[in-house]
């Protein structure tokens, strides 16, 4: 799956990363996210009660780079 999405905020690219369930996609200029997450909503519960969560799921290597 390759996707280049751009930022609705920004309009620069978004960088997708994926656990082969739940994609993400993260603009690093502005910081926004958008994903889709196969209907567990819980993830993104998560994602929003603290977006800093999707950088630590990639840096756990949790969450790795669609690309
Ligand atoms: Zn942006």
């Amino acid at each position: 799956m390759t996707d280049n999405r751009k930022c609705s905020n920004c309009s620069k690219k978004m960088y997708g990363y994926t656990d082969d369930v739940h994609h993400v996609w993260i603009c690093y200029v502005c910081g926004s996210y958008s994903g889709q997450s196969n209907s567990d909503m819980l993830f993104f519960d998560l994602i929003n009660s603290d977006p800093l969560v999707i950088f630590q799921l990639v840096h756990d290597k949790i969450l790795k780079p669609i690309e």
